[in-house]
């Protein structure tokens, strides 16, 4: 079942389209279609699956933007999740004219929430004690709701919302349509399922047996704003021949493609907007070896036949455990060896957990590469081919030249090795980035004075600190100027030329266990 088939409202259509999602989600195939129809509705889905869109589009569909009063209401268990589903619901909505959708929760004045709510809301969703609150204060008006979901419900239950729940549902009209979503439906959920709501239907993303390529599955916990970095430190450590990228929505291609076309990679995308002829001309590219990165969705991976890739990168968690394995099936074909890789944000580490039991795979955590590692990497890949070199060749002529110069010079052949390496690695081999201006940090001269989080009261050494900077920037401990310890805190010096690369690694970093978060010391005015 595709978007189209579901005859939405054309500026939902319009939404989805520019959020890039591709095909409906296995949740969402099923349970939107079903909800649109009024009827109410059990999911069942894991984390990561989609679900707020599953219930959102069937909000929208049925809200009337005209009427200014409360129709829709959703209750989910913290205030993270009231703000990201509010979020996602909004971004849904963001052609639809006049409707209002409002996240409410405990912790934030509750007269803002007031004055929103007066303004006139359809959509509220809110966290279970908050709702209780409004509702109590009449500042909430259950009297002409349409629809009510509980999403999360399990998670509900674990935080003791149950009767804040059961108090909530006793006062909404009967006539409302009533959805409940849960990742696992433990007794008490189906209680309340069988005393709230009416004939459900219920929907569960059923799985198939499957069996997983056995090739070797890394995983990396990454800050989402660092995806593109860790995937470019990957593709220059591992350096594959081939590789697949794997995103969630078009989009997602479009914007990493232009970003690792900007960093110097042969990549480009592959998605379902694009024309026959411009997906040919890809798909030629990448088969005669011009691309070496094709980034695509999965609809638009399932068409292509290119099979033996020698990486596979997830730079999202896939949404359903099924992609999983057909994304990685793409590598480690007839007995090569393939490797797959995918790059984890908070939650989704719980989707991960669940490709992992149901697959029955194992997938590896694995630390970020330091910019270190990837040379080290790299400089290995090249003094084996050195060696390979050796074996094959007859070098005898370059033997004696290289020789003679050598002993016209005071260079020691190992010298002169390591100079060619690092020619060989090119920018690899010394990571520096171009002076960046930091303003005056109240560092010496060329030098950039770095705060960090980590103080004496860490039980750490001023050593630990020196050698936690140089091996994660890949800089030379040398180089690292003076560093003041303080009890909460502390000051590092570091060159212009490698703040930068200092900050980006070390913000991902841990020392003795402790999160890392540096930045550059406060300007002097
Ligand atoms: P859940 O509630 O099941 O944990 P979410 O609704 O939070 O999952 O969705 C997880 C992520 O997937 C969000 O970033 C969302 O924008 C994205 N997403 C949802 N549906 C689709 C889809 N059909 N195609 C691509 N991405 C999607
Ligand atoms: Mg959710």
């Amino acid at each position: 079942m595709t978007f189209e088939e579901m005859c939405l409202d054309p500026r939902i259509m319009r939404a989805i389209t520019e959020m890039g999602f591709e095909q409906p989600s296995p949740i969402q195939a099923q349970s939107i279609p079903i909800a649109m129809e009024g009827k109410d509705l059990i999911g069942q889905a894991q984390t990561g699956t989609g679900k707020t869109a599953s219930f959102g589009i069937p909000l929208l569909q049925r809200v009337n933007p005209k009427e200014r009063h409360l129709q829709a209401l959703v209750l989910c268990p913290t205030r993270e999740l009231a703000i990201q589903s509010a979020n996602e619901v909004r971004k849904l909505a963001k052609f639809m004219h006049g409707v209002k959708v409002l996240p409410i929760y405990g912790g934030q004045e509750i007269s803002k929430q007031i004055r929103s709510l007066k303004g006139g809301v359809q959509i509220v969703i809110g966290t279970p004690g908050r709702v209780m609150d409004h509702m109590r204060r009449h500042t909430l008006k259950m009297q002409k709701l349409d629809m009510i979901v509980l999403d999360e419900a399990d998670e509900m239950l674990n935080m003791g919302f149950r009767e804040d729940i059961e108090a909530i549902l006793d006062q909404l009209p009967e006539t409302r349509q009533t959805m409940l979503f849960s990742a696992t439906m433990p007794k008490p959920i189906m209680e309340i399922a069988k005393h709230y709501l009416q004939h459900p239907e219920l929907v569960k993303v059923v799985k198939k047996e499957l069996t997983v390529p056995k090739i070797e599955q890394y995983y990396y916990e990454v800050n989402p704003r660092k995806k593109n970095e860790v995937l470019s430190r990957l593709l220059d450590m591992y350096d594959p021949e081939l590789s697949l990228v794997f995103c969630n929505t078009k989009r997602k291609v479009d914007e990493l493609v232009a970003d690792l076309k900007g960093r110097g990679y042969f990549a480009e995308g592959l998605h379902g907007d694009m024309k026959q002829s411009q997906r040919d001309r890809v798909m030629n590219g990448f088969r005669n070896g011009r691309t070496d990165i094709l980034v695509a969705t999965d609809v638009a991976a399932r068409g292509i036949d290119v099979d033996d890739v020698e990486a596979v990168f997830n730079y999202d968690v896939p949404q359903d455990d099924e992609y999983y394995v057909h994304r990685i099936g793409r590598t480690g074909r007839a007995g090569r060896e393939g490797r797959a890789f995918t790059l984890v944000v908070g939650r989704e580490i719980y989707k991960l957990k669940d490709i992992q039991r149901y697959c029955k795979t194992k997938i590896r955590r694995q630390p970020i590469p330091s910019i270190k590692d990837v040379s080290a990497i790299k400089a290995e890949k090249i003094l084996e081919q050195a060696g390979q070199r050796i074996a094959d060749d007859n070098l005898g002529h370059t033997v004696s030249m290289l020789e003679e110069f050598l002993d016209n010079n005071e260079y020691s052949a190992t010298e002169m090795a390591a100079a060619l390496l690092a020619m060989q690695m090119g920018d690899g081999a010394a990571p520096v980035v171009a002076k960046e201006d930091f303003g005056d940090t109240g560092a010496e001269p060329g030098m950039v004075r770095l705060f960090m989080n980590i103080g004496k009261k860490d039980r750490v050494r001023i050593g630990d600190i020196l050698g936690a900077v140089a091996g994660e920037s890949g800089m030379e401990g040398e180089l690292v100027g003076s560093i003041d310890m303080y009890e909460n805190f502390s000051f590092v010096e570091v060159p212009e030329e490698y703040a930068r690369a200092v900050l980006e690694s070390m913000n991902h970093s841990k020392i003795k266990g402790r999160n890392v978060n540096m930045e550059p010391a406060n300007k002097r005015s």
